[in-house]
């Protein structure tokens, strides 16, 4: 087993390990960036054409955040001078009398972002492709959209490199086996290594568990499905007629649906948001239920009829680590101001993982936002202070 001592190895190359080390390595930090898997697998949360990226929140914290999210894309996208935020406008939308509508709309405001709250039938009859409840709550936001997700993923990785030239070094397909903690620096341990660091950020999402098992907060994998639908006619449905959608229910379910249109060749993609039983993540398992395609056909039903019946060409899953309350995990592990702990997951991380990916960086070396910056806006899930 050879032994290597290094500065800051980032375990996890997904949305959240890939943003850390292209932000570390533009500081001209070097990174050591472990992933278990060949890079850009479906195997984790971070795989497939696009994401959901909005300032429409229930929950006004997440939407406080969400202009300095919608920042730290725009400089990604100009450090590459290439695009990953594809604007599509973004319809949520929940039955009268539940707040969800009113909470948006009252966030969105007082971030100043630009908005529209109707009715069901005013939304039907400005995107006729929707056929909701007349009375729902409707708020549509012009400049949500996706993001496009391995190849922010993939863009990141390679920035990383370029920034970081030799200082960068990616090991995929390098499974770390334990992290020990006795020392007095992390030692990760693989199969042919062991490594030393100044400085640790697991960014293992749905593994995170695995690698710290005594992290004080229950965090939980589930296994999510996913389904993309391919209309006889596609033009309703297509970037620029048809948004990202975010449907809340009410009732003892609390259905909640989302979807977005066709992108990079896809169909039309709708899931449920759904927490769901625990999985083992190195259970692989891609199969996705009858019965679950017929719940989303169910909702389309009543939503979007149009493509209720729509053949579905692709089906697609993926795992979520769910913080209680749905909240993040961001933080420094009890005791060690040399390990940083993100999981910033529970479905919804991806918007943020450019700007968590800043916030790691300053974290790990002690920069402007290193007590978690713009992260202390987040109810997110602290870990005790190291002494
Ligand atoms: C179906 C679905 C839809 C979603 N939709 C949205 C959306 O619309 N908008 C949004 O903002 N968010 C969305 N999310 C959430 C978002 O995708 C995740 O929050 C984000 O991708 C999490 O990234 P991560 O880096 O934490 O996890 P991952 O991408 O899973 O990265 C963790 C990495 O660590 C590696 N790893 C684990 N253990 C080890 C080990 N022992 N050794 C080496 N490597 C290891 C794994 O292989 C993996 O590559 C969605 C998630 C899912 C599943």
């Amino acid at each position: 087993m050879q032994s290597i001592a290094t500065r800051n190895v980032i375990i996890g190359a997904g949305a959240m390990g890939s943003a850390a080390a292209y932000r570390l390595a533009r500081r001209g930090e070097p990174v050591l960036l472990i992933e278990q898997f060949p890079l850009g697998h479906d195997r984790g949360s971070s795989h497939g054409a696009a994401r959901i990226t909005r300032h429409s929140y229930a929950d006004p914290s997440y939407a406080r955040l969400m202009p300095a999210a919608f920042q730290a894309w725009k400089e990604l996208e100009a450090d590459a001078g290439q695009s990953v935020y594809i604007r599509t406008g973004g319809v949520s939308f929940s039955p009268a009398g539940f707040d969800y509508g009113a909470c948006v709309a009252a966030n969105l405001e007082s971030v100043g972002v630009p908005h529209r709250r109707m009715t069901g039938a005013d939304w039907n009859r400005v995107n006729p492709i929707f056929s909701v409840p007349a009375t729902h709550d409707v708020v549509f936001e012009p400049d949500a959209g996706m993001l496009a997700a391995a190849r922010a993923v993939a863009l990141q990785l390679e920035l990383a490199r370029t920034h970081g030239g030799e200082k960068t070094q990616v090991m995929p397909s390098t499974p770390v086996r334990r992290i020990d903690l006795d020392g007095t620096r992390p030692v990760v341990v693989t199969d042919s290594l062991t490594i030393a660091t100044d400085r640790l950020i697991v960014t293992a999402g749905a593994w995170v568990k695995h690698l710290l098992p005594r992290l004080p907060i229950p965090l939980v994998a589930t296994r999510q499905q996913v389904l993309y639908f391919r209309p006889s006619d596609p033009a309703p449905f297509r970037i620029g007629r048809f948004p990202v959608f975010i449907f809340k229910g009410s009732g003892e379910d609390e259905a909640f649906f989302y979807g977005m249109p066709g992108f990079l060749g896809t169909g039309i993609k709708v899931a449920r948001h759904f927490v769901g039983p625990e999985t083992d993540p190195d259970v692989e398992d891609r199969t996705v239920a009858d019965a679950y395609c017929e719940i989303v056909r169910g909702f389309l039903r009543n939503h979007i009829p149009a493509l209720a019946g729509a053949p579905i060409d692709l089906t697609e899953t993926c795992l979520y680590t769910v913080a209680p309350d749905e909240h993040f995990l961001v933080d420094f592990l009890p005791g060690r101001s040399d390990v940083i702990v993100a999981s910033p997951c529970s479905g919804h991380g991806f918007k943020f993982s450019c700007l968590i990916g800043q916030v790691l960086a300053d974290m790990a070396t002690g920069g402007p936002g290193h007590e978690r910056g713009e992260l202390d806006l987040l109810p997110a899930w602290k870990l005790a202070r190291p002494s």
